[in-house]
């Protein structure tokens, strides 16, 4: 039976190389994305054990956050951008599966992160959605979701209007544009838990914050915040 899978899966490698999405080397297993040499590459933050870390300040002043950490540093031309563009505008979802199990490695190891109730993932505009096929933030759910035991709620929380300017304007306006975007549908299934949310990257913190303050609006709820990447 071995050899037959082994065979099987030779003739598969066959047929549809599959290569490191970083330097292109044909010795992958199936489920993997990037071969050992380019993950270890990938600029680890540390943040998932470190207290007041730079995604943590990033919040201070605007929202309360129990604990909040980013997989990598985000840097323009790495290969990690080439990564989120391939999961946000190339349609590659399965590059999302991939980096939410990176992420969820980091939770799961964490001793900040285990009194989490459950994830929700950042919600897209809903017609961005529908352009896109899904929400980058659900598909890196659904990664962590592989190797750390946490249920999650999706479609919950819900984004609003389209802010179709949105990405031609400044921070400042980009700010205030955020102000009543997001809504819960039924709070009673966020009541009492602490939320873990979920998005690709953290900049401004616009976008989380407004996403978290909804939240933190229901009756005893706390907040944590996870992405995958952080800009300096
Ligand atoms: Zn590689």
């Amino acid at each position: 039976m071995q050899t037959i899978q082994s065979s099987f899966s030779d003739l598969l490698h066959l047929f549809f190389p599959h290569i490191c999405a970083g330097c292109g080397t044909d010795t992958l297993d199936q489920e993997q994305m990037l071969c050992l040499h380019c993950l270890n590459n990938l600029p680890s933050t540390n943040f998932f054990d470190q207290p007041n870390n730079p995604v943590e300040q990033v919040f201070y002043g605007r929202i309360p956050v129990e604990n909040a950490a980013a997989g990598y540093f985000f840097t323009k031309d790495s290969l990690l951008q080439n990564l989120i563009i391939q999961l946000k505008y190339r349609g590659n979802k399965a590059i999302g599966f991939y980096l939410g199990r990176l992420l969820g490695n980091y939770l799961n190891d964490s001793s900040r992160f285990t009194n989490v109730d459950a994830l929700v993932p950042l919600p897209l505009n809903p017609r961005r959605e529908k352009k896109r096929g899904y929400n980058q933030a659900t598909a890196l759910c659904n990664g962590i979701l592989a190797v750390w035991n946490k249920p999650v709620i999706d479609k919950n929380v819900i984004r609003k209007v389209y802010t179709e300017t949105q990405t031609h304007k400044g921070r400042i306006s980009r700010w205030e544009n955020m102000d009543g975007i997001f809504a819960v549908k039924n709070p009673a299934e966020l009541e009492n838990k602490h939320i873990l949310l979920i998005d690709d990257v953290v900049t401004t913190g616009a976008t989380l914050e407004a996403c978290g303050s909804e939240i933190l609006k229901i009756n005893g709820t706390t907040l944590s915040i996870a992405t995958l990447a952080y800009t300096i």
